[in-house]
């Protein structure tokens, strides 16, 4: 196989306008090249080359590709032989195969999708059926021009599409493998996208290897992924990469939106370096990627809590592969697509140039609700604050947070230094994943199923208790998902513990009592963790610092044992009654 950095600087190095105009007479019209179409043979200039996304596209036949895609639709080559073509062209030379080599055993898989893919995009030119995803794009206006180009398609109720799948040719069992169509319990086969519109999602070297599906009219979920295949791992892609990463090399920025629908919009705004994860938090594979093509990324969500819980997740993620992190905010009520359509790109071009540091966000926000101007309050935003210092890992970087972050709450710089040194305390994301089977019983779990009971239960808990207090991995995900009120976006694991929590119900517990047995143990954790802190701290300190050391050790742990469960708080939570607002 052809490394993949290989295939990439040779398609950099690509001129896709003059290998296409060996062939084909080009004009210039604006950005794009357009002629006559050399797959259909039309008379008219319908075809164009889009030198800026390296690709070409019909708008009559609808052909459409890279470099590569072009010798291989053109002239029959397979892609190594396509890659080895350009490669030579271009002047860059491919070490060869030594003796014959094994075709990718997953060819078949990648020209099931693709060729889906082009069903999916004639159903929604043409099919009856796809007037209502024509009209939903209408609604949202998106023209079906600029659907076309970003290879939109439809995938209609029915068994047409199996039908047509077959009519080609292709095997239930590809069909099945590349998560094409989903069988049944009673054996049945039927196509896994359902009256839905579809956004192909391709890997780096721009081939489409899933789709992501949103739902038209009501149903659940909203948006619906491929699964995983053995050429989608879902957390190894961002969507729209492939044609973002040109963009984030001359922006030296990437933009990070949370939904497909952002990065059309902004795509369609002019603004190439952006891209999502694809429906799940962003993951250290994720970021890993981006930190190849970028040194700074831009945070582009919501800004409602949801939002602004997602963009911190994702900032802690990115920081950790050292990466600068800023956050764009919007006004009131935006999300980037309305913004755009709203009030066009200049506002959005002023939200990114007036984004701040995502740790410089984080107090914003936390001054805003007024955590600084008390004891207790100064405390919880440290605990807000630290991680983001921790996850941390350029140098630099965390220097001139510690520094900021003294400077914002009163802590010595360095009692923050040893806060965060990460040898003593490892960043909870890498503990591995244990299995479901052993789910703990403990409070956490019962501020979970609390949450399960719906409104005001999740309300009251989520005032009560920020999700970095919560330990225990699988449950902190299902906090944040339950937070959000979004368990569509559950991976498998916290789904499955998600499902056994449902089954298991509050029981015969008091939910009252519950509540503040659970709240108790969890501030009495945090209590017993920051005696800890001190325990560590006292050999390092002056005799002067130890005694105010003690102090604080003596009243921390009167405040502890207070709140460890007795029987008397018990029973004064049970006279209090129902849930308050
Ligand atoms: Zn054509």
């Amino acid at each position: 196989m052809i490394p993949d950095d290989v295939i990439e600087q040779v398609r950099d190095a690509a001129d896709l306008v003059g290998i296409v105009g060996e062939t084909v007479e080009l004009k210039r019209t604006g950005a794009d090249y357009r002629g006559r179409c050399p797959f259909h043979g039309g008379t008219h200039r319908n075809f164009a080359v889009i030198p800026k996304k390296g690709m070409f596209y019909c708008f009559v036949c609808h052909e459409a590709g890279d470099v590569f895609t072009y010798f291989m639709k053109r002239l029959g080559m397979d892609y190594p032989t396509a890659v080895r073509e350009v490669a030579r062209r271009v002047g860059i030379t491919i070490p060869e195969r030594s003796g014959p080599t094994a075709p990718d055993p997953r060819e078949p898989l990648f020209a099931a999708v693709a060729t889906a893919a082009d069903w999916f995009a004639r159903q929604l030119r043409e099919s009856p059926e796809g007037d209502i995803a024509r009209q939903y794009l209408e609604s949202r206006h998106v023209t079906m021009e600029q659907a076309q180009v970003q290879g939109l398609g439809f995938g209609p109720r029915g068994s047409g599409f199996l039908d047509a799948m077959k009519g080609l040719g292709l095997r239930e069992e590809v069909l099945l493998d590349a998560g094409l169509i989903v069988k049944r319990e009673d054996g049945s086969k039927v196509p896994r996208f359902r009256g839905r519109l579809l956004f192909p999602i391709h890997d780096l070297r721009s081939r489409v290897v899933a789709f992501s599906g949103r739902v038209l009219g009501d149903g659940e979920p909203k948006y619906l992924n491929s699964p995983e295949t053995p050429i989608f791992h879902k957390g190894q892609l961002l969507y729209n990469l492939h044609l973002a990463k040109h963009g984030m090399r001359k922006a030296e920025r990437a933009i990070l939106v949370e939904g497909q629908f952002d990065v059309l919009r902004l795509t369609l705004a002019g603004v190439e370096e952006v891209v999502a994860p694809l429906g799940t938090g962003l993951t250290d594979e994720q970021a890993a990627l981006l930190q190849r093509h970028t040194p700074q990324v831009i945070l582009l969500y919501d800004s409602d809590d949801a939002g602004l819980r997602a963009t911190f997740r994702a900032g802690d993620v990115l920081l950790r592969h050292k990466l600068r992190v800023s956050v764009a905010t919007l006004p009131e009520g935006e999300d980037p697509d309305t913004l755009v359509q709203n009030k066009g790109a200049p506002a959005l071009e002023q939200a990114l140039k007036d984004s701040v540091d995502v740790l410089e966000r984080k107090i914003q926000i936390l001054e805003r609700k007024d955590f600084f101007g008390s004891l207790p309050g100064r405390r919880r935003a440290l605990d807000r604050l630290l991680p983001t210092i921790r996850a941390a890992a350029d140098p630099i970087s965390r220097d001139l947070y510690i520094s900021r972050v003294a400077e914002v709450t009163g802590v010595r710089k360095d009692v923050l230094q040893r806060e965060v040194d990460p040898k003593q305390e490892p960043a909870p994301h890498y503990r591995p994943l244990p299995p479901v089977a052993a789910l703990p019983s403990n409070a956490e779990k019962s501020l979970l199923l609390l949450m399960m009971q719906g409104e005001p239960w999740r309300q009251r808990v989520i005032q009560a208790i920020d999700s970095e207090e919560i330990e225990f991995p699988v449950y902190r995900v299902l906090f944040e998902t339950l937070a959000d009120d979004a368990p569509d976006r559950l991976d498998e694991t916290a789904a499955r513990a998600y499902e056994s929590l449902q089954a298991e119900g509050l029981g015969s517990d008091q939910p009252d009592a519950l509540f503040e047995r659970a709240v108790n143990q969890l501030e009495a954790r945090r209590l017993d963790r920051e005696i800890e802190r001190i325990n560590r701290a006292l050999p390092f300190a002056s005799d002067a610092e130890k005694a105010t050391l003690a102090h604080e050790k003596v009243r921390l742990a009167a405040e502890r044992n207070a709140k460890r469960p007795t029987y008397g708080i018990i029973q004064s939570a049970r006279r209090k009654g129902a849930p308050g607002p």
